[in-house]
């Protein structure tokens, strides 16, 4: 299934917008990696942001953490749902 992100309609670091190098990565991972997928709980990241160094998302945890209350909030938005519908699907919540 070809990955989306509800959170950003361009291909640039959410980080830091750069275009170059550009990887996609699944904000909630582990056992909710296919319905971040299938939902578009997805950020692009240039490599740096993503998993290349200390300041990736997936060793700085409180960009991760941002990262997941951020796409929390869209998801609600876009699909019109609560934190609660969040909760069941997700497992997990970040917003409360
Ligand atoms: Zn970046
Ligand atoms: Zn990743």
């Amino acid at each position: 299934m070809e990955r989306f992100s509800i959170l950003q309609d361009k291909k640039e670091c959410y980080v830091c917008k750069t275009t170059k190098d550009i990887h996609i990565h699944e904000t909630y991972f582990g056992r909710n990696r296919q319905n971040s997928i299938k939902d578009g709980c997805c950020i692009y990241l240039c490599s740096r942001h993503h998993n290349m160094s200390n300041e990736g998302v997936h060793f700085n945890h409180d960009l991760d953490l941002k990262i997941k209350k951020e796409m929390e909030k869209t998801w609600c938005k876009y699909y019109n749902k609560t934190i609660d519908d969040f909760r069941k699907r997700y497992y997990c919540n970040y917003l409360d």
